[in-house]
């Protein structure tokens, strides 16, 4: 299977092609695009790489997306949804979503016949914990805006967790790493058991460590100085972006090899930048070994982090505290190729091994998009919006009667999202051997088959054993007794603790690849109790709205919070990212 990947930066495409085996066949650049008149734009650059490929056919396109929000934590085949996804955070990603969508599309215009799969660099760092990904700014505001952090580079950090864990011959979710990748761009990762539990960009590109031309961090207040000296948007933005940095510092340009020679001949400014640049570093190595509670190794990747020795030996500096016993030696003569990738830096005793990695965001992609596509099941990553059912009764129109009274009819007291079902005013109370559990709601319409759903908590309560059971199967369920205004009702059968499910209407089954009665797992990831659940039934009807439904003990263990419970209740599924897809291909997710 070969696998085309476009990595489509802001101003040029790298493509590599590379088969089943993991061989490179072909790879190559087209820079400078877009940047003046007549010039190859993003797309003419794709209609031309697919010309020097000719050669070779081409089964799936893997494409780097750089911003893919809190929804994306895995790859996914690009449909319309993921296009207007990656839509929406260009204002995020000024310089890369735009062309992106560009390359996307004329790939997938010469390439119709063939999946494309999108990954992004959000991805891997989307499921880190909410003291994490928040800035304490007011949270209404930061609700409103959408403003949180996301990171980037995440299939670089990935890639280089993984090579260091294959090479200190342990599991990845039993390490500790912090990965660096220092390029024109750079960030720093802590990569806890595998996971991204922090990284130092944020809700763009822009923060965190020195950049080839990007500032980093930068006391927010400087801005509101600068904007009341007469900066406005577009000034901050070429500042912060373009200006600052090693280039910014040095007045030198942004590329290291000659800011460390201009320093070395006495240059000033050279030595200030290259300082700024590995104190940067250095102090996130601190924070993240202390943000994990250790530090198993220091990863070091990009063409700053494979490269410079010097800079590298600075940025171990003074880390003796931590375990780090750097190498000198082994630090200068260290080189990594693609054929070989890695090269320790540190001394047998270092308690913390650091490690040069070769990034190969290429080679990760490839992997990523062919393992998607081959799953049995294609795939999808998207938003379902989760309610929360709290205990509630559906009865027939005798029940109804003998509880209510027998001219009573339920009264409507707020529709439901299922189209046709409504919460209605009446409420009952449940008896059981144990307690009583008073109020509970009544869903209409009214059913021909009486059916109680409660939680296992609420089962403890009433001291009754029920079956979780597929909404409608009552037959052998739990009895229960019903008291209402009018009367009291002793139901042999009808309790029940329902199965987790999703409705699904036919064409959002169609988008998940999936049918009636299918079995999922679902992970509800980013909340702060991560939670993976499996068993969930899947249930297509052509009058259901896309809608996972679970009891309040299983909001509560995902941390789902709701205000009040008792009735079905949406969930901000904003701050939620559900992925759904086959058991099988899900565990291989989350390895
Ligand atoms: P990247 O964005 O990962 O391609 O990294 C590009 C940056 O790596 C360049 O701007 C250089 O500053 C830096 N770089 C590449 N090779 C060296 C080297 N031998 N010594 C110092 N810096 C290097």
């Amino acid at each position: 299977m070969n696998t085309l990947v476009i990595n489509c930066g802001s101003s040029s495409i790298k493509y590599a092609l590379i088969d089943g085996s993991d061989k490179l066949l072909l790879s190559g650049k087209h820079e400078r695009l877009g940047e003046s008149q007549g010039e190859q734009t993003h797309e003419s650059a794709v209609g031309q790489i697919l010309q020097e490929i000719s050669g070779y056919p081409v089964d799936v396109v893997g494409h780097r997306v750089v911003h893919g929000g809190s929804k994306h934590a895995a790859p996914c085949l690009i449909d319309e949804q993921v296009l207007a996804d990656i839509e929406r955070h260009v204002p995020d990603a000024p310089m890369h979503n735009p062309y992106s969508l560009a390359a996307i599309h004329a790939a997938q215009t010469a390439l119709p016949g063939v999946p494309h799969v999108a990954l992004f660099d959000t991805a891997f760092h989307a499921r880190m914990p909410r003291r994490s990904t928040t800035y304490a700014i007011d949270y209404e505001v930061a609700l409103k805006h959408g403003i949180r952090r996301y990171g980037f580079h995440g299939i670089s950090h990935e890639y280089a967790a993984g090579i260091a864990a294959q090479f200190l011959q342990r599991p990845l979710n039993e390490l500790r790493i912090v990965t660096l990748h220092l390029g024109n761009g750079a960030s720093a990762c802590a990569v806890e058991f595998g996971r991204s539990a922090e990284t130092s960009m944020g809700h763009t590109p822009l923060e965190g460590l020195v950049m080839g031309t990007r500032s980093g961090d930068v006391d927010a207040g400087v801005l509101l100085t600068l904007l009341r000296q007469g900066y406005d948007v577009a000034s901050l933005d070429d500042l912060l972006n373009r200006k600052s940095g090693l280039a910014g510092l040095s007045g030198l340009g942004n590329d290291l090899r000659e800011i460390e020679i201009a320093a070395a001949d006495g240059n000033e400014r050279c030595r200030l930048a290259i300082n700024v640049f590995a104190h940067r570093a250095r102090k996130y190595i601190g924070a993240y070994a202390a943000a994990m509670g250790g530090v198993d190794a220091i990863v070091f990747t990009g063409g700053i982090g494979e490269n410079s020795a010097s800079m590298r030996g600075r940025i171990l500096q003074r880390l003796e505290f931590l375990g780090v016993v750097l190498d000198e030696d082994r630090n200068r003569d260290a080189s990594v190729q693609k054929d070989n990738d890695y090269a320790l830096i540190t001394t047998p005793r270092s308690r913390v091994e650091a490690i040069v990695v070769k990034t190969n965001e290429e080679l990760m992609i490839a992997r990523q998009a062919r393992r998607l596509v081959s799953a049995s099941r294609p795939s999808a990553s998207m938003d379902i919006p989760i309610a929360v059912s709290g205990r509630h009764c559906h009865l027939t129109r005798e029940t109804f009667a003998a509880l209510f009274g027998a001219d009573a009819t339920p009264t409507i007291a707020k529709p439901l999202s299922q189209p046709g079902q409504f919460a209605c005013e009446e409420r009952v109370n449940l008896i059981g051997p144990h307690d009583r559990i008073e109020r509970v709601r009544v869903l209409g319409p009214l059913r021909s088959v009486n059916q109680v759903e409660i939680s296992r908590t609420d089962e403890f309560r009433l001291g009754i054993d029920a079956p979780v059971r597929d909404s409608g199967n009552v037959q052998g369920s739990a009895p229960i007794t019903l008291e209402g205004p009018a009367g009291s009702v002793t139901l042999a059968e009808g309790l029940i603790c329902a199965r987790r499910h999703i409705h699904m209407h036919p064409d959002d089954a169609e988008r998940f690849g999936l049918s009636d009665k299918d079995e999922v797992a679902v992970a509800i990831v980013g909340g702060g109790r991560d939670l993976v659940f499996g068993d969930v039934l899947i249930r297509v009807k052509d009058s259901y709205a896309l809608e996972m439904h679970i009891d309040t003990d299983e909001a509560n263990a995902a941390e789902l919070n709701r205000q009040q419970v008792g009735e079905l209740s949406d969930v901000d599924v904003d701050q939620y990212v559900v992925v759904t897809t086959g058991a099988a291909s899900l565990v291989s997710k989350l390895e």
